[in-house]
């Protein structure tokens, strides 16, 4: 069995939450894209966590977990993350942590590329998390990256080094007039932070066709949304990997295996962090106290999140882009206390309602419609059971099912482990 879990909006929808709680039924959990620059956020027994780079499963006794092959990866967070986790008693061993020989490196001078381009476009910036992410996945795409499993090799490695550095400089010095990259300091870093990882670096491909044939029970496990995907999000203002269910296989290694099921994980109400378009955007007071009622602060930056109610437009592209076959609704006791709530059904246009999500560029000249729903009063956070629910927080749920055409199995009511319904 493989499932994927992938988020259907702009990304902090709580997979890793989901993920949290849904790891016990799977032997391995892989993530397979993206780096340090999404956090996701688990609460359990044994604490709270904020995870960047491992898999949410390593919260998890007996799940193996995989950094895939698609993955980018500063070692130097990594031993930070690892360290912080043992601290609180989290076992990582090369038993339970598997990292892919082809994932990529984010190399220090890709962080100092990030910010010193986001300085240079000033007002007119991305809004980049600054952990070097676009400049690592460029990086890649021009051959010019260094690989985990060259670690393996120093010697190698060594050989390769003044290279990259030459050519990096022709960057950070003659475009960007900044501190120069040296080939000493990088042989450092790769020592210090490579080093200690040596154990755990392997052909993450095979280990998960292998497990596949001992008919393991794997989840793929991705950051951020499918708004936020290279080539179906809001781009620019989207991440540089795929952040697709589709992509789970290749980005996990196994391209020759098909996925048995996507769990899209949606949020009750709309967030989204930093620039770019999003139509549903609420502003002054009433964006503030969502803001403030839903914790909506960057996990990995501390950033305010953007907010707006839920918005069946984007949502619906969501669903469709991870092809969903069923989805986790997160968040809903945030929405308790209102009389009324706002769900946004279509984008007005040159004088048209959009109900299917367009072309990044006209999205900045859509007016959100909005359809008032009823709310409810009773608090929902201790609620287990569909029967527990009130009857307008059942329609409401009912109202997003039939609009986005997707079966909602999960509802979750609070951050912990059991906060959460099962609808079917
Ligand atoms: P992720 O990146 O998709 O994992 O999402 P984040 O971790 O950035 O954001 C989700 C936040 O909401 C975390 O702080 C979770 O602990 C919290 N959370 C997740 N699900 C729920 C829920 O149903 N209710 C409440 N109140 N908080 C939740």
């Amino acid at each position: 069995m493989l499932t994927s879990i992938v988020g259907i909006n702009w990304g902090d929808e709580g997979k890793g939450r989901m993920v949290d709680l849904l790891s016990k039924d799977f032997d391995i959990v892989c993530r397979y894209q993206g780096g340090n620059n999404a956090g996701h956020t688990v609460i359990n027994e044994r604490g709270k966590f904020i995870l960047n780079l491992l898999p949410s499963g390593i919260l998890r006794d007996g799940v193996v977990c995989v950094m895939g092959p698609g993955m980018v990866i500063d070692i130097k967070h990594l031993a930070g993350e690892m360290k912080r986790l043992r601290d609180a008693g989290i076992k990582i061993s090369p038993e339970n942590l598997k990292i892919s020989d082809r994932a990529v490196i984010t190399m220090p001078y890709n962080v100092q590329q990030d910010c010193l381009e986001e300085e240079r476009l000033a007002d007119k910036k991305f809004g980049s998390t600054k952990r070097g992410i676009a400049p690592v996945y460029a990086d890649k795409y021009l051959k010019k990256s260094f690989r985990m499993g060259e670690l393996l090799n120093m010697d190698r490695l060594a050989k390769r080094v003044p290279d990259i550095v030459e050519w990096k400089n022709l960057t950070i010095v003659n475009a960007y007039g900044s501190t120069p990259v040296k080939t000493e300091e990088m042989m450092e870093y790769f020592k210090e932070y490579g080093e200690p990882l040596k154990d755990y670096i392997c052909d993450t491909g095979l280990y998960l066709n292998n497990a596949a044939k001992e008919g393991k029970k794997i989840m793929f496990e991705a950051q951020l949304g499918a708004l936020r995907d290279i080539d179906f999000g809001i781009y620019p203002y989207t991440s540089s990997s795929s952040t697709i269910a589709a992509y789970a296989p290749i980005g996990a290694g196994v391209p020759n295996l098909k996925l048995t099921k996507t769990i899209g994980i949606m949020k009750a109400y709309s967030s989204c962090v930093g620039e770019g378009p999003f139509a549903a955007e609420y502003f002054g007071e009433k964006a503030e106290k969502l803001r403030n009622a839903g914790g909506e602060y960057g996990a990995a930056t501390g950033r305010p999140r953007r907010v707006g109610p839920f918005d069946v437009v984007a949502s619906k592209y969501g669903i469709r882009c991870q092809g969903a076959d069923e989805i986790a609704l997160t968040k809903l006791d945030i929405l308790s206390g209102h009389e009324e709530l706002e769900v946004c059904v279509g984008y007005e246009l040159d004088g048209k309602v959009l109900t299917e999500f367009p072309f990044t560029d006209v999205l900045d000249d859509c007016k959100p419609v909005f359809k008032k729903v009823k709310g409810w009063n009773k608090d929902i956070s201790n609620c287990r059971k569909k029967e527990d629910l009130p009857k307008e927080a059942l329609d409401y749920i009912r109202f997003i099912e039939e609009s986005c055409e997707c079966k909602i199995r999960y509802v979750s009511v609070g951050a912990e482990r059991d906060a959460y319904i099962e609808m079917y």
